[in-house]
């Protein structure tokens, strides 16, 4: 079976292809390997191949393995499924960065828990009322703003996850809405990151203007199922 270390190769040359295809900065590209459902060995393998940025979804699952990888020191969590508020004082012990808030609330639970400054982008519903997670894109500036004015808070950018994630050219439009939308809501000066793409799509999200892409099947194979919260 082809190791960890030469997926994650493949992947890196096939974003950088891709950056550059559409005459950006290869380095704009940052790569979060998505590692719900696979074990503390696999990161600890991705970690060993140069790997520091991961990503996941429910925070008991990220807090069990950030215990068990506490020896890894540049390893940095991202936080990218939905978030409950009681969980946030839980999640800012580990998360570097929040990708997935969806709320006036949530924002103002995640600062007022915030150890340090948290960096955080919003979640939109990028396809309107048909998703059941994220802003909507009319509530966003309000998100925005409440984010600017929490003092531990870092607004960084947008993130989406498109519905017919899996089909690659099917996904572009909402790619291209999210960045429309960071458009209309400050740019790049505000809005540096745009969090998009996954293991079917995520050559055409740097098209699109990705800077981070969330990367799971590609890098770990399949997934086992997903544990329960408790
Ligand atoms: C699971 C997941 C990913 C990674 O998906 P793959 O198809 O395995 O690459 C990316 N983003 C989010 C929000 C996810 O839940």
């Amino acid at each position: 079976m082809e190791t960890i270390a030469a997926r994650l190769e493949r992947i890196r040359e096939q974003s950088k292809a891709a950056a550059l295809a559409a005459q950006r900065d290869p380095l704009e590209v940052r790569l979060i390997a998505v590692s719900k459902g696979q074990s503390s060995a696999a990161v600890r393998e991705a970690y060993a191949a140069g790997q520091r940025d991961f990503g996941e979804n429910y925070v008991q699952e990220l807090s069990k393995k950030a215990e068990e990888l506490a020896d890894c020191a540049a390893l940095s969590w991202h936080m990218i499924g939905h978030l409950q508020r009681n969980k946030a004082k839980l999640v800012v012990r580990h998360a570097a960065c929040v990708h997935s808030v969806d709320s006036v609330e949530l924002a103002l639970e995640l600062d007022k828990r915030a150890l340090t400054p948290l960096p955080i982008l919003v979640e939109v519903s990028i396809a309107g009322e048909s998703q059941k997670s994220g802003v909507l894109p009319a509530a966003l500036g309000e998100v925005l703003s409440a984010i600017e004015a929490a003092p531990k808070l870092e607004l960084r950018g947008l993130m989406c996850v498109p519905p017919l994630a899996g089909d690659a050219e099917g996904s572009r439009q909402f790619f291209s809405a999210l960045r429309r939308l960071r458009d209309e809501h400050g740019g790049r000066a505000r809005l540096p990151e745009l969090s998009m793409g996954m293991t079917a799509d995520f050559a055409v999200a740097i098209a699109e203007g990705a800077t981070l892409i969330r990367v799971g099947t590609a890098i770990f194979g399949p997934r086992s199922a997903r544990e329960s919260e408790g």
